[in-house]
C-alpha cells in the first residue's frame, strides 16, 4: 500500500449525531478509512517526487503565469529575488489561494469552508468510530469530528458562512466530556475550497487539489482526489511534452471529469440541501437513514471517497427524503 509508514489507523464505523441528540451508527465489516500522519504523508510523497526525478526548488514561490503561443514563463520569488522559468506545460497544486488558477483565467471556489482541528491526549474516545456532529450552533455550515488517530483524538470542525470564528465554535465543541483532562498538543487551521468549475485547464496550466477546488464537497477530504488527480494530470503531460498538442490538455478535464467529477457535483448539490435544513430537519433526515434497509445499503456500499453516488439507491429505498427539496431530490436520482 501506498505511503503505509504514514498511516495510524483505519476507520470502520462512523457515528452521526443529530442536533437534536439522535445517533446514526453505521459499521463496516471492514476498514473504511485509513487516518494519516499528514506531514509524514507528504513526506513521503516528496521523496518519492525526488526518486523519480523531480527538481525541488525549496523556499520558491509562484508570483505570476504569462503564456505566449510556443511557451509559458514562470516569474518565481526566492530568497528576496525575482527570476523567471521557461517550460512546456505548468501543473498548478499550490492550494486554496492558487495563483495558477487565477493565471489560468478560472473561477474561484463556489464556497470556501474555514477549519480548525486540534490533536488531543487523553481524550475518551473510541478506537476505528469516527464521530460527526451536525447542527448550528456546533459547525455551521458543515460538521465537527473527532477521529482516533493513533494516541490522540482529532477534533475538529469547518464553518462555511458563520457569524463567529472557527476556532470559537471548536473552543466550545471541547467543552464536550469525553474531552475533559485532555491535552491539546498541537493545532492546525486552513481553508477548503469546494464546488469544482467546469474546467481545470487554462491555456498550458492544468490545476490539481485544492486549487482545482477538487476537495469532496461532504466531507472536505481532499488528499484521495489531489493523489488521483495528479496521477490523471501526469499521463496527460506526458502526452502534451511528445505531441506538443494543446487538446491534449483538454484530455485531464475528461479525465478527472469522469473518475470523480461527477461524484463531486453530485455531492455538491446533496450539500446544497443540507444548507437548506433546520436543526429538526436534520434530525428527521439522520432518522430516515437510520430505518433498516437504508442503514444496511449504507454499511454494505458505502464508499468514503464516493459518498453520493449511493444517493439515488438511497433515495428509491427511501422516497420520503424527496420532502427535503423535491426539485433537487429529483436530480439526484
Ligand atoms: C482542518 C482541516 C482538516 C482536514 N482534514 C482532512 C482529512 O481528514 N482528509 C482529507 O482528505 N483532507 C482533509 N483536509 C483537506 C486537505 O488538507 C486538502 O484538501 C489538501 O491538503 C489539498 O492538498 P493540495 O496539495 O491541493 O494543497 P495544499 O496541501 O494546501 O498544498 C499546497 C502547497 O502549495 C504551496 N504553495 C502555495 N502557494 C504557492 C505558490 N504561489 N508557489 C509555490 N508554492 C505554493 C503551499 O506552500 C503548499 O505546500 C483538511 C483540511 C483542513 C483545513
Amino acid at each position: 500500500m501506498f505511503a503505509r509508514a504514514s498511516v495510524l489507523g483505519e476507520v470502520k464505523g462512523l457515528r452521526i449525531h443529530s442536533p437534536l441528540g439522535f445517533t446514526l451508527e453505521l459499521e463496516a465489516r471492514s476498514s473504511r478509512a485509513y487516518v494519516i500522519d499528514r506531514p509524514m504523508f507528504d513526506r513521503i510523497m516528496f521523496h518519492k517526487a525526488v526518486d523519480s526525478g523531480a527538481i525541488p526548488q525549496l523556499g520558491t514561490s509562484v508570483r505570476g503565469i504569462s503564456q505566449s503561443s510556443g511557451a509559458v514563463r514562470v516569474q518565481v520569488r526566492s530568497g528576496g529575488s525575482l527570476r523567471s522559468l521557461s517550460c512546456s506545460c505548468v501543473i498548478g497544486a499550490d492550494g486554496y489561494k492558487s495563483v495558477c488558477r487565477k493565471e489560468a483565467k478560472l473561477p474561484p471556489p463556489k464556497h470556501m469552508l474555514t477549519g480548525i482541528q486540534a490533536d488531543l491526549k487523553g481524550a475518551n474516545i473510541e478506537k476505528e468510530f469516527v464521530e460527526v456532529y451536525l447542527g448550528h450552533a456546533v459547525a455551521p455550515g458543515f460538521f465537527a469530528w473527532v477521529i482516533p488517530a493513533g494516541d490522540v483524538a482529532r477534533v475538529g470542525l469547518c464553518t462555511w458562512d458563520a457569524n463567529d470564528l472557527p476556532a470559537s465554535y471548536l473552543r466550545k465543541f471541547l467543552a464536550r466530556p469525553e474531552f475533559k483532562g485532555a491535552r491539546n498538543v498541537s493545532t492546525t487551521s486552513g481553508r477548503i475550497p469546494i464546488g469544482p468549475g467546469r474546467s481545470a485547464v487554462g491555456g498550458r496550466i492544468m490545476l490539481v487539489g485544492d486549487a482545482a477546488c477538487h476537495a469532496k464537497p461532504l466531507s472536505g477530504g481532499g488528499v484521495y482526489t489531489g493523489v488521483r488527480g495528479a496521477e490523471l494530470c501526469a499521463e496527460v503531460a506526458d502526452v502534451f511534452l511528445e505531441t506538443h498538442s494543446k487538446s491534449a490538455l483538454l484530455e485531464y478535464d475528461r479525465l478527472w471529469k469522469d473518475e470523480f467529477g461527477k461524484e463531486l457535483s453530485r455531492a455538491f448539490r446533496i450539500r446544497r440541501i443540507f444548507l437548506n435544513l433546520t436543526d429538526k430537519k436534520i434530525d428527521k433526515a439522520l432518522r430516515i437513514f437510520a430505518e433498516p434497509d437504508v442503514r444496511k445499503l449504507l454499511e454494505q456500499h458505502g464508499d468514503i471517497d464516493y459518498p453520493a453516488s449511493l444517493a439515488s439507491s438511497v433515495l428509491r429505498l427511501a422516497p420520503k427524503l424527496a420532502q427535503f427539496s423535491p426539485q433537487i431530490i429529483e436530480s439526484l436520482l
